[in-house]
């Protein structure tokens, strides 16, 4: 993908004189220092043991499982998709090396990539506007709400939370000035009404009379808001009202506070994840900061791809009777099958983590957390509450329970240890459901893919790599980006 039959530029060779590949990489991958070198676990392949090296002294990599090597331009190009010219220019973003004027391949790439930095400029002004009312008189309420869930005005100001005021062109007035209605529409910062004819009537505020949480992608840009409502009874509407999906937000690809607990994560070697960004930021503020949220909805494959490059241990703090029990159980399925080690933690008295934190102190919130069970413990515990007695019946259900758990595992030792705990956990002595349990540890399941019949295997590939690479980009700008790649190369078919 990475052509080097362009003459190296003197820019791209004063870029790699300054930039430092162990930390460009290291905001890919997790490194440790091993003698001279780092080494990680290698993104180009999938593997278990680190065998991707990178020498600082040399200003290379290599990976003795695939042979990938290069420098950071491979590095970067590989990771980002990209080619040479665009792989040395946000190399020197990274490196805080002012670029020389911007090129684009085409005036697609050129439109595309103004109206972003325009959006982020809107969502950056938004925010600040949002925490201003929030200060303001109109704020007064919703600053008392917030007071009463145990934030402070250190935490407000950390997680940017602001007010949206009971007004529907109040925003619209603000940023008007700055953009023109097409750039507006495509904010997601306003609704608007299908007309009789079919056309999108006017905008108004979408956020109104409601506590503003903004949403951050990685690198803690603002690319979305999440606003809940002051209003109890009919009024109220939804709880939560969300940006839609914009050129610059997709659900799918954002992981709630990753920007600020990634280094934690790194740090201690796992990431914590609640359902809640309440609860995200309450744990947060109270000093553990390796935790992040899926926002109630179910994990994607690429925000579990997003995770790996920061660690593949998780302990999940779930409400496993609450009403997001179902996305819940999908998001640890899907880790599951990804082969990330999951522990869970159940509080005492079914509080959430929010609610846990305050009554009882962050030391007792560690604690839980220390006591953390494996998911296999986990689940043959639940298993015996869900059908309880010693009747064949019972067993019958409680192994049918467990059979897709086991089946999901990919390591076959994992698997066998599985099945072997749940026969003696659940004290199974009948030899049919013991040989269906075994069995389950054997052959492990096939997976199904879901996609869209439309895309090709090489469009997929490009895609899943497009969205871990880029996860502020949507899915339409990866395939339209992975299109142009394409059609670029008219050797590549794969079925
Ligand atoms: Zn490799």
């Amino acid at each position: 993908m990475l052509s080097r039959d362009h003459p190296v530029s003197d820019f791209a060779q004063t870029v790699k004189q300054q930039a430092d590949i162990v930390k460009v990489i290291e905001g890919y991958i997790r490194l440790r220092k091993a003698g001279a070198n780092f080494v990680g676990l290698c993104p180009f392949h999938k593997e278990k043991t680190g065998s991707f090296n990178v020498s600082g002294t040399k200003q290379f990599f290599y990976c003795f499982g695939c042979q990938a090597t290069g420098d950071v331009f491979t590095f970067v190009g590989r990771m980002e998709n990209v080619g040479f010219p665009e792989a040395v220019r946000i190399v020197a973003q990274k490196c805080g090396i002012p670029l020389p004027k911007r090129e684009f391949s085409s005036p697609e790439e050129a439109a595309e990539a103004r109206l972003r930095t325009k959006l982020l400029d809107l969502h950056e002004i938004a925010t600040a506007w949002f925490e201003e009312q929030l200060r303001g008189p109109e704020g007064a309420l919703a600053r008392e709400y917030l007071a009463g869930r145990g934030l402070n005005e250190d935490g407000i100001r950390k997680f940017r939370i602001g007010y949206g005021p009971d007004s529907y062109n109040a925003l619209r007035d603000r940023l008007s000035g700055m953009a023109d209605q097409e750039t507006l529409r495509a904010s997601g910062l306003f609704s608007s009404k299908e007309q009789g004819d079919g056309s999108q009537g006017p905008i108004y505020d979408r956020f109104r009379k409601r506590i503003v949480f903004p949403i951050c992608n990685e690198g803690g840009r603002v690319i979305a808001f999440t606003a809940r409502t002051l209003e109890t009874g009919e009024k109220a509407g939804a709880k939560y009202v969300n940006s839609p999906e914009t050129p610059l937000y997709t659900k799918g690809l954002v992981l709630f506070n990753l920007d600020k607990a990634k280094t934690a994560i790194r740090a201690l070697e796992f990431a914590l994840l609640v359902e809640g960004q309440m609860d995200c930021i309450s744990v947060y503020l109270a000093g553990i900061q390796n935790v992040i949220a899926t926002s109630g909805t179910a994990f994607t494959e690429q925000q579990v791809a997003i995770l790996r490059r920061h660690t593949s241990q998780v302990v999940v703090n779930f409400d496993p009777d609450a009403a997001g029990a179902n996305a819940a159980e999908k998001s640890i399925a899907l880790l599951t099958e990804e082969g990330f080690a999951i522990k869970i933690v159940t509080l005492d008295g079914g509080l959430d983590p929010d609610r846990f934190v305050r009554e009882r102190g962050v030391e007792a919130y560690k604690e839980a957390l220390r006591g953390a069970r494996r998911q296999s413990d986990y689940l043959i515990e639940r298993a015996r509450v869900l059908f309880p007695g010693a009747s064949a019946e019972q067993k019958v259900k409680a192994v049918n329970f467990l059979l897709p758990h086991i089946r999901r595992m990919p390591e076959m030792v994992a698997r066998s240890q599985f099945a072997a705990d749940a026969e003696q956990k659940l004290g199974i002595a009948d030899s049919l459901i013991r040989a269906e349990l075994r069995k389950a540890a054997l052959k492990r399941r096939e997976r199904v893919e879901e996609r869209p019949a439309k895309l090709t295997e090489v469009e997929r590939v490009l895609l899943r790599a497009l969205a871990i690479t880029d996860p502020d980009g949507d899915h339409a700008r990866h395939l339209g980006r992975c299109r142009r790649w394409l059609r670029a190369r008219p050797g590549i078919r794969w079925k």
